[in-house]
């Protein structure tokens, strides 16, 4: 894969999403790490940006996300003319930091810093190393209707070996040689004992945002291989929006509002951009970074029409849903250290809410993605809390989980008008189409956002913002 990152490494997929997973942190303390391009951009501060381009048009930005906000933070300190468009009524995209009665503060999307070799770390790194908080702790198995520890992964004989087959699997993924095939086709080549699946799909699926059949190998193996920031993972002691607020003050000062984009018109030699309003804004260039979600249900029309290749990579790329459940309970009913529990049917990871404050219940997230999070979401809210609470009950049966509940909250990435899902993940048939959807369009239409990150970083924070560095090069040498 040609990511314009340029540095590469060996990492497992573990060092990707939600990985806090101590037994694989010291299966890799050996890897080779890729030295990072990035920390130089470090805060959005740094004027040497491709020195000498002469590029003094105006931009649109289509999106306050993550790559929005800090590509427009670049192109204003270039001193370029920026407007952001944003259709809601909020900065932030799929980073959303809130206060919650009752539940307290939390990131209701994006939540961790995956590694410590990318923009966002250096850009929180710069906030002080003690705004920084490393992910530690034990995580548990839901298996065989018992919760297990990753000692009897290893080595159960119930398991036959299968628990650490599971681990080496997930663990070379990135040099997988075999033909293109769903993740769920491949396991089966594997005497893996039939518990073991939900553990897969927890390891792998949930956290790349779909299930065991609809990640595609081509697909997963590139995302593996080019995964280069590093396998830590990070949580920051004040919110991530409020990170942004400080970095990139420039770029919010020039967010429009409710200002949903529904054309795009690049016809003669500017771009000319309508919203549902009827508000029509006209530039010299035009940066898409709406989610995939967008693109794919034809919610912006383009004239001329988007050329062939880019519209099959929007239709080769997925994104499906994805919720998070944050609960508070009396009291804790999970043992000390506990990092995740992994495996659940109804959902596949829990993690305990760290303590920032000691006056705080104890707490724990929930995440599902893809057809779990479709079948759940559907549901009554208080049904879906009855299956997460007779889940975890079955899981601690000697705690009374019903009755410790305090508290309870759901964040249904779906039901955003804008945002529609969780994030892009490697489907089948998507492998190669990341560079086809994020490639400029009559060198005036521009894209970036998580799915147009070609480097094995999408779906994260990082890789936005990693797009939306890009996408500021190709425009600045438009
Ligand atoms: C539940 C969840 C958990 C996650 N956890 C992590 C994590 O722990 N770590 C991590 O690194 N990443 C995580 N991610 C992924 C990360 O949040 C995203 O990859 C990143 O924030 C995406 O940024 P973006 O700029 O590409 O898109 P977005 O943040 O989606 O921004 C796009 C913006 O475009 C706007 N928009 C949409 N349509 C229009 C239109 N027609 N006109 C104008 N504006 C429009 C939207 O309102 C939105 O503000 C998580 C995501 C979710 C949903």
């Amino acid at each position: 894969m040609a990511g314009w990152v340029g540095s590469k490494n060996k990492l497992s997929y573990l060092s990707l999403m939600e990985n806090r997973r101590v037994h694989l942190k010291k299966l890799m303390l050996g890897a080779p790490l890729a030295v990072s391009s990035l920390g130089w951009l470090s805060n959005c501060k740094k004027e040497d940006l491709l020195d000498g381009a002469n590029f003094n048009g105006k931009v649109l930005i289509i999106g306050a996300g993550a790559s929005g906000v800090y590509a427009a933070e670049l192109l204003l300190r270039k001193g370029v003319d920026v407007q952001i468009l944003e259709a809601s009524s909020r900065a932030g995209g799929r980073i959303q930091s809130a206060d919650i009665p009752g539940i307290g503060k939390l990131e209701l999307g994006a939540e961790f810093i995956h590694g410590s070799r990318s923009i966002f770390y250096d850009m929180a790194l710069s906030q002080g190393a003690d705004s920084l908080m490393p992910d530690e702790g034990e995580d548990l198995y839901w298996l065989e209707n018992q919760i297990r520890d990753e000692k009897y992964m290893r080595e159960s004989p119930t398991l036959n070996g299968g628990g650490q087959t599971l681990f080496q699997i997930v663990d070379s993924l990135g040099s997988y040689p075999g033909g293109d095939q769903s993740l769920l086709q491949y396991l089966t080549d594997f005497p893996l004992e039939q518990p073991l699946f939900p553990i897969a799909n927890a390891l792998i699926a949930n956290d790349y945002g779909s299930d065991l059949a609809s990640i595609g190998m081509f697909a997963l193996r590139d995302a593996e291989a080019g995964f280069s920031s590093g396998l830590e993972n990070y949580r920051l002691k004040q919110s991530i929006w409020s990170l942004f607020e400080k970095k990139c003050p420039n770029a919010l000062s020039k967010i429009l509002f409710n200002q949903e984009v529904v054309q795009v018109n690049y016809s003669s030699s500017g771009v000319s951009v309508e919203t549902a309003g009827g508000a029509v804004y006209n530039a010299d260039r035009v940066l898409i970074t709406v989610p995939l979600t967008i693109l794919r249900a034809n919610r912006i029309a383009f004239e001329p029409a988007l050329p062939a290749e880019k519209q099959n990579a929007i239709n080769n790329i997925k994104m499906d849903g994805g919720s998070k459940y944050f609960m508070r309970f009396s009291g804790p009913f999970w043992p000390d250290d506990t990092a995740s529990i992994i495996g659940g049917q109804v959902i596949p990871e829990y993690w305990v809410i760290p303590e920032k404050d000691v006056n705080e219940a104890p707490g724990l997230t929930a995440f599902v993605t893809g057809p779990l999070q479709e079948q759940l979401r559907v549901l009554p809210e208080i049904e879906q809390r009855n299956l997460i609470l007779a889940e975890l009950a079955a899981m601690f049966p000697s705690e009374n989980v019903v009755s410790a509940l305090t508290s309870f909250y759901v964040k249904d990435w779906s039901a955003e008008p804008f945002i529609g899902g969780a994030y892009s993940y490697p489907s089948l048939l998507s492998a190669g189409q990341r560079e086809p959807l994020a490639a400029p369009v009559s060198d005036r239409v521009f894209f970036a956002g998580e799915a147009t990150n070609f480097n094995g970083h999408q779906g994260t924070v990082h890789g936005a913002m990693e797009s939306g560095y890009r996408a500021v090069l190709e425009i600045l040498k438009s």
